[in-house]
């Protein structure tokens, strides 16, 4: 007899979570691991934030709002793209739910089945499990040992079935920050095949070494999103924004009508006086912890120093993640294996958003099984 199907889709079969799902089974199994895999920030939501979403409940503030955002969190976004970027009457605005929630608007908008979409290897995941749920192809672009992006080898890997470019700096897993000079050249390309970039610019606030520059500010046809997930801890509050050509961001407000609808009403509330809220001194913190991370790390692994977000990216022993990482999980810290965001398992990555004592003890224990 065959198995039921449960009518289950073809399309959820291109999806496969078994790297990261090996690696949270084998965490379920810690007691109290020294847990350096999590990727939000530990500090939490800013005071004043708080107290606007629970101010905007009471006011009854409770219903949809427009389907592109409240006027009010679209007003103070469209501000500070227009005292970033310039202004612009070409470009859309959208709130999302969260970047994860204009990631899938954009790929469901922009990829057909059997287009190409290129993104950097290591990626965050989501760019490779989305690009195989709506049907395209991923083309990881290599940028092993340094992370750097090549403009050249990006060049190479565009065929006429190129869609998309996704691009992510300060970038997850690497703490890679991309130069104007690079992102200049990657706007060379792009222009010259006429392709739109996906800027997945949600740790823009967390780059320590050289201030972050913006792919919008060098190239107009890049789609980009940010959120308030890190640079205010509101992993949970699932709030984002868009901005890009018009076309384009009216096409994902149309698909959102018929999806999320909107993004939650008391977190756009919110998240417009998160928007105006200094975080530079939790910045400040993450770059001491990178620090931390270095000079505890640096010379023993030959990891090179990363810039921005808050994870490093560090090259196993031996170059082999995974016996590296089950190594780890059995002295009780908790690190992910390369291989989850990347075609090869030659690196792991850690968190450094977690408590300097934790932190501390997590890299000591790391360090003393690299020897
Ligand atoms: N992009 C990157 C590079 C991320 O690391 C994350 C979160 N881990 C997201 C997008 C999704 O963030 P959000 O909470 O805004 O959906």
């Amino acid at each position: 007899m065959t198995r039921p199907s449960h009518s289950i889709a073809e399309r959820m079969s291109r999806l496969d979570a078994s790297g990261i799902r090996k690696v949270f089974d084998l965490a379920a199994k810690m007691k109290n691991p020294i847990n350096l895999s999590i990727g939000q920030p530990d500090f939490d939501v800013p005071e004043q934030v708080k107290e606007e979403a629970i101010d905007a409940i009471r006011r009854g503030e409770n219903k949809y709002t427009q389907t592109q955002g409240s006027s009010a969190l679209l007003d103070a976004v469209a501000r500070k793209c227009g005292e970033e970027l310039g202004s612009s009457d070409d470009r859309g605005y959208l709130i999302t739910s969260g970047v994860s929630g204009g990631l899938v608007l954009a790929m469901l908008t922009l990829v057909n089945p059997g287009d190409e979409v290129v993104f950097t290897d290591p990626y965050f995941v989501m760019y490779a499990h989305l690009t195989n749920l709506v049907g395209g192809k991923c083309v990881p672009v290599d940028t092993y040992p340094d992370f750097r992006p090549d403009a050249g080898k990006i060049a190479d890997a565009i065929t006429d079935r190129t869609r998309l470019l996704i691009i992510n700096s300060p970038a997850n897993p690497t703490g890679a920050v991309y130069s104007r000079t690079e992102l200049e050249q990657i706007a060379e390309v792009a222009e010259k095949h006429d392709l739109l970039v996906v800027s997945d610019e949600i740790y823009n606030d967390f780059c320590y070494d050289e201030p972050f520059v913006s792919m919008a500010s060098v190239y107009d046809n890049t789609l980009l999103l940010r959120g308030f997930s890190k640079s205010y801890a509101m992993t949970g509050w699932r709030l984002g924004w868009a901005t890009g050509p018009r076309p384009v961001v009216e096409q994902m407000t149309m698909l959102q009508q018929y999806s999320f609808v909107c993004a939650p009403s008391m977190a756009q509330a919110g998240g417009v006086r998160a928007i105006g809220t200094d975080v530079s001194e939790h910045v400040a913190d993450y770059q001491r912890k990178r620090d931390i991370v270095q000079d505890m790390l640096g010379e023993a692994f030959g990891l090179i120093k990363p810039a921005g977000a808050f994870y490093a990216f560090v090259p196993a022993p031996g170059g082999e993640a995974t016996p590296f990482v089950e190594k780890a999980i059995a002295s009780n810290v908790l690190i992910i294996p390369g291989g989850v965001f990347s075609e090869r398992d030659t690196h792991f990555r850690i968190s450094y958003a977690t408590d300097d004592n934790q932190l501390r003890k997590g890299l000591e224990i790391l360090a003393g099984l690299a020897s």
